[in-house]
Order: C-alpha cells, then sequence, then structure tokens
C-alpha cells in the first residue's frame, strides 16, 4: 500500500527525523534532499526505506551526524576531503563548489572523499555536475559484500559507479549501478516482500548458488554483474575510492557485531572533466548525434530515462511511498499523526 506525498513535505520530515537521531539541521538538509530526490525518481531502494539504518547509525553513535569535514587542495586539480565520520554527502557539498572552479580552470580536477558514510544512490552527487556542464564520474566503496568472480567468499563493497553528462536542450545523461548484479536495497525489498532471487545474483555461506535474500545477506556473498568483468570494475572502483582516497578498504571494516554499524564507513572518488577543453564548445551538440544514432538503433530506453519520468510524474500527482516506509518515518521525526497525508 502506498501514500502519495509531495516533496515540499516529505524533505522537511526526512530532515526532522535525522535531526531527532542527532544529525546536525546544516547535515540533516543535505541528507534530507538526497533522500527525497531518491523517492521522487522512483529509487526506492535508497530512499525513505533507508531512514531506520541512517536513524540506527546516527543514535548508536557509529555515524557522526554534526561532523564538520575538512577539505583540503592537495593539487592545482585535487582535493582532499575527511568527513569527519560523517555523511559524505556532506563532504562533498564541502568541496563542490572549488572542485568545479578546479576543473574550469585546469580542465579536469579530482576529488577523494575518505571517513565518511555513503548510504544513498549515487546519481544526486554527478548529476548536479553534469547540469553545471561538466563530465563527472563518481564512485564509491563500502563494507564488503560481493565475492569476486571465482572467489568463495566476499572481499568488495557493492561499489556502486556512476557518469553523467550534459546533453544540448535536454536534461543530462545520468547512469548509476552497483558493481553487484543486484543492490542490497533491491535485495532488502526482496527480502522484505518473501521473494526469491533469480539465479546468479550470490553465494550462500558455503558458497554454493542461492535464490535466498536471507543465505545472501546473511553469511553469504553478493555476486558481481558480468562475470569476470564486474569483477574488474568492483576492483576498480574500490581502488579509486578506498585506495586513492585514502579510505578503508570494505574487507578492512571491523564493525560486525556493532548493532549500531547499519552504514558503511567508505571512501568516495569523483572526477570533473570540462569537456569543451577538449572537444570545444560543440560537444554537446556533437553528442546528440550518438543519441541519435542509437535510438535509429532501436534503443528506446536509456539509462535514466525511467527517473526522469518518474521525477515528471511526482512533479504532477506527488511522489509515491510505501505506507509502512511513510509511517516508520513519521516515528522517527516525532511527527504527529497530522504529517500523514
Ligand atoms: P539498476 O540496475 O536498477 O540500474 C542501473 C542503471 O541502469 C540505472 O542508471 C538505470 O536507469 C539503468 N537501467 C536499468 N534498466 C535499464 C534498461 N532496461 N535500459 C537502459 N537502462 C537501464 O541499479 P543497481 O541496482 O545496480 O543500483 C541501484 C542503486 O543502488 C544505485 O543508485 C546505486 O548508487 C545504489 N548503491 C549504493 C551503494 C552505496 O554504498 N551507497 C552501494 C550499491 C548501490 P534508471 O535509473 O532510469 O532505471
Amino acid at each position: 500500500m502506498k501514500v502519495v506525498v509531495q516533496i515540499d513535505a516529505l524533505e522537511p520530515l526526512v530532515a526532522r527525523a535525522l535531526v531527532v537521531a542527532g544529525a546536525s539541521n546544516a547535515n540533516a538538509r543535505i541528507i534530507a534532499r538526497v533522500v527525497a530526490a531518491a523517492e521522487r525518481d522512483g529509487c526506492h531502494s535508497h530512499g525513505v526505506l533507508r531512514m531506520p539504518g541512517f536513524v540506527t547509525a546516527l543514535r548508536s553513535g557509529w555515524l557522526n551526524g554534526r561532523a564538520t569535514p575538512s577539505v583540503r587542495e592537495t593539487a592545482a586539480g585535487t582535493i582532499s576531503v575527511d568527513a569527519g565520520n560523517g555523511f559524505a554527502q556532506v563532504a562533498l557539498e564541502a568541496g563542490r563548489g572549488r572542485l568545479m572552479e578546479m576543473a574550469r580552470q585546469n580542465g579536469i580536477a579530482a576529488m577523494a572523499i575518505h571517513n565518511g558514510h555513503h548510504f544513498a544512490a549515487l546519481w544526486p552527487d554527478v548529476e548536479p555536475f553534469a547540469e553545471a556542464g561538466f563530465v563527472a564520474i563518481g564512485c564509491v566503496s563500502s563494507r564488503r559484500r560481493i565475492a569476486p568472480w571465482g572467489a568463495k567468499r566476499k572481499v568488495f563493497g557493492t561499489n556502486p559507479m556512476a557518469f553523467a553528462c550534459p546533453r544540448a536542450g535536454r536534461p543530462p545523461f545520468v547512469w548509476d549501478q552497483a558493481s553487484s548484479v543486484m543492490s542490497q536495497g533491491e535485495m532488502l525489498i526482496a527480502q522484505r516482500e518473501g521473494r526469491r532471487l533469480p539465479q546468479g545474483v550470490g553465494i550462500d555461506a558455503q558458497g554454493q548458488p542461492t535464490t535466498s535474500p536471507e543465505a545472501i545477506l546473511g553469511a553469504g556473498a553478493f555476486l558481481p554483474f558480468g562475470t569476470h568483468k564486474g569483477s574488474a570494475v568492483a576492483a576498480m572502483v574500490e581502488i579509486l575510492a578506498a585506495a586513492v582516497g585514502g579510505a578503508e578498504f570494505g574487507f578492512e571494516d571491523r564493525s560486525a557485531g556493532n548493532p549500531g554499524a547499519t552504514t558503511s564507513r567508505s571512501g568516495q572518488f569523483l572526477l570533473l572533466i570540462d569537456p569543451s577543453r577538449f572537444a570545444g564548445p560543440q560537444f554537446a551538440e556533437r553528442l546528440e548525434l550518438l543519441f541519435a544514432e542509437l535510438a535509429d538503433a532501436g534503443v528506446d530506453r536509456l539509462p535514466g530515462d525511467r527517473r526522469l519520468e518518474a521525477r515528471r510524474r511526482a512533479g504532477r500527482d506527488g511522489i509515491e511511498v510505501e505506507k509502512a516506509d511513510y509511517d516508520r518515518l513519521v516515528d522517527l521525526a516525532g511527527a504527529s499523526a497530522g504529517s500523514k497525508p
């Protein structure tokens, strides 16, 4: 069962739940924007569903919701941010302006965030850079969940990667995907709905294929998408986000047995390119040749199309939120029944 809520009502409710759990107003506002945007764009696995996880991590002190990131410029085009054991998105916000200035000045710039918690979708991090004219690549490491191709146990996080680039007269082209066949959020939804999974999504504690979300989320492991090739992408994300970023590897996580450790303390890497420094000002117009060719070849759905359609629908009809998730959010925010739509 769903309830319909407007983004103007959802965002402050999420922020309030985070503040009640111990986050500062400023930090809560940033995370509320990301969580509400996920619901608006139909990415329910990384929207309000995540709130109990955020709240548990905040209340236990595992995640510092009042952290002030420390931004360090390490070279002409590189920024290193210590998130102070706080939200990665708050650290990104702290470095965002300077990162764009550097990319405009140098044609390219990179930012690495360590000691932060990323528990959301990645596209909200990169889409605004493309709206500002940059090609952006982002990736995030997380606690180990994926068994590398051919391995019997997990080593990599579900390690998402996102890409965004500007288009002429249209919203940016954006894709965002986990390195696993299925993200943890999607698996949690399958578990909640009592669904079995397709073959090839994960293995159990003995390294055997299983279709049980419980077995995979428990002592089992997720599998990488695209066999050995997805495994290589997961390794690249681990290297960029954790090793280059100066963060913990997913396998170094020592939080097992800590019930407050619902989020991963991990790393994030962002690369910005100003395409006009390479292809000249006609980049976006020329890119449309590629999209026209894709359409001509029969591609009728680009990555991001479903999200943008959900965004249009939400703007017109409001956001559909799972009622159980919404009611729990209202409780977490300590809001009255009057907040229920
Ligand atoms: P999906 O497999 O659902 O989608 C991946 C990408 O493919 C999206 O850009 C999607 O666009 C696009 N897509 C899906 N189906 C098609 C299709 N038929 N044709 C063309 N494009 C298509 O995502 P995942 O399950 O891999 O990841 C879900 C989310 O989980 C991501 O937002 C990711 O950032 C997040 N995540 C976060 C982690 C963290 O630590 N913070 C860890 C792992 C994952 P569209 O959006 O329009 O459907």
